[in-house]
């Protein structure tokens, strides 16, 4: 462990394309020669015209589409996807859709020209974990601003047959470009919307609440994005406020939060996603609810360990001046709960209908995972795992 800002590379060729119509302008991103596979979820796109204006823009291109990408996209739904690009050939993938979406069309783009079997692009007990080397270029269209997707070089994909849920990434997989229009964000349910806030808060407190190495850029530019987070949060998730700044500063602070400027050069935690993924396994929990079950207790149990960058985010993000540290620390604890609770996130295990007896297995899970030594010591053993996971049913918030 060093106290210092480690050395590293920051590389993120992802092209932003963002505002209105920017749809339109599609064939300015899509090499006019490309035969074009549209990938999409469930159907929202379809019901809110989305669909219609990309096949409008690309009428001139020979295209494809393959629709049904579930939330927490499934390996068997991806390989499908696969399938179809090895029999009609296409050269270019479009994703339209939110994080799982995004996710999937990453690893379908890497599967297809992997060497071997896609499996294999998966470590952690799934697969033999070996490098992706190429991928088909792709682009994104974005509809829910949540998972910074759209412009980092990971993919998180459900093994439902062998309980889990494990993430790859690489550089080929990054998009070639990201359309951000935040009026895609006006049919969003208000659930999706709190998933979004909550997803982005805990992606920049997952690289934040760590031990302080003196990373003053990353630091200001995490404690800028939770305080705007904090700032619009409540109003983002009324569904029928659909004011354009305020959806376009939710939809650019979603995507800053993940896309690796905060990480650089600083530890990163990523403990909370760790067992967060273990609950949507169980029981298909939206993955930002999981999310925000766990993370008051993990600011509890991990008290003594990140202390010093708790009460810099009481002090720098909550405005917390009085007290004495572990005051300023409660109550910025105290604060995030209420946070999550204005605006409908469950801050405990059993709002997520986990129950004591469940906890053997996930922990059992983030074994067979490679989970034992996780967050930036690797010093969060399955002991402490199990151990948030019991505060986080036990406490009542
Ligand atoms: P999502 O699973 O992509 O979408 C959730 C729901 O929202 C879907 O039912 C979708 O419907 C609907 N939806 C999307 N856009 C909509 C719109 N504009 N209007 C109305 N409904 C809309 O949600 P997500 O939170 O973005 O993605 C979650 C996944 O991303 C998880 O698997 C998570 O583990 C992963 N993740 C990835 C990263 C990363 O760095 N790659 C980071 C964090 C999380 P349809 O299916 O009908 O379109
Ligand atoms: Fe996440």
């Amino acid at each position: 462990m060093t106290s210092e800002i480690s050395d590293f590379t920051f590389y993120n060729p992802v092209k932003i394309v963002f505002g209105q119509n920017k749809i339109e302008q599609l064939s300015k991103h899509i090499p006019s020669d490309k035969k074009v596979l549209i990938l999409y979820g469930g159907g929202s796109v379809k019901r809110f015209g989305t669909l219609d204006r990309v096949k409008k823009t690309l009428a001139d291109y020979e295209t494809g589409e393959f629709g049904g990408i579930e939330a927490n996209p499934t390996f068997g739904t991806c390989m499908k996807a696969v399938d179809k690009i090895n029999e009609e050939d296409y050269d270019y993938l479009l994703a339209v859709g939110g994080g799982s979406v995004i996710d999937g069309v990453k690893f379908i783009a890497a599967a297809a020209e992997f060497d071997g079997d896609p499996i294999d692009i998966f470590g952690k007990g799934v697969g033999t974990g070996k490098k992706v080397t190429s991928a088909l270029p792709f682009g994104t269209i974005l509809t829910l601003p949540a998972t910074g997707s759209e412009m980092n070089e990971t993919s998180v994909i459900s093994f439902p047959e062998k309980k889990a849920k494990v993430s790859f990434s690489s550089w080929d997989v990054f998009p070639q470009f990201s359309i951000l229009e935040p009026e895609l964000t006006y049919t969003l349910p208000k659930r999706q919307l709190a998933n979004g806030i909550t997803d982005s808060f805990i992606h920049i407190l997952e690289q934040y609440l760590t031990y302080p190495v003196g990373g003053m850029v990353q630091d200001e530019f995490a404690e800028g994005l939770l305080r705007i987070l904090i700032k619009i949060g409540p109003d983002v998730v009324d569904e029928m406020n659909h004011d354009y700044n305020l959806r376009a500063n939710f939809m650019w602070t979603a995507t800053l939060a993940l896309n690796r400027l905060l990480s650089r050069g600083v530890p990163g935690d990523w403990s909370t996603h760790a067992l967060g993924h273990e609950i949507t396994v169980l029981n298909h929990t939206d993955h930002a609810r999981s999310l925000s079950a766990i993370m008051p207790a993990v600011m509890m149990v991990r008290k003594l360990k990140k202390w010093d960058k708790l009460v810099q985010y009481a002090e720098n993000v909550w405005g917390i001046t009085n007290g004495s540290e572990e005051e300023k620390i409660d109550a910025a604890i105290l604060k995030t709960v209420i946070f999550f609770k204005s605006i409908d996130m469950p801050v405990n295990l059993s709002q997520v209908d986990v129950k004591e007896e469940d906890i053997n297995t996930l922990v059992g899970q983030l074994e067979k995972h490679g989970n034992d030594a996780i967050s930036e010591r690797g010093d969060q053993t399955l002991d402490v795992s199990r151990e948030i996971y019991r505060q986080a049913l036990l406490k009542d918030f």
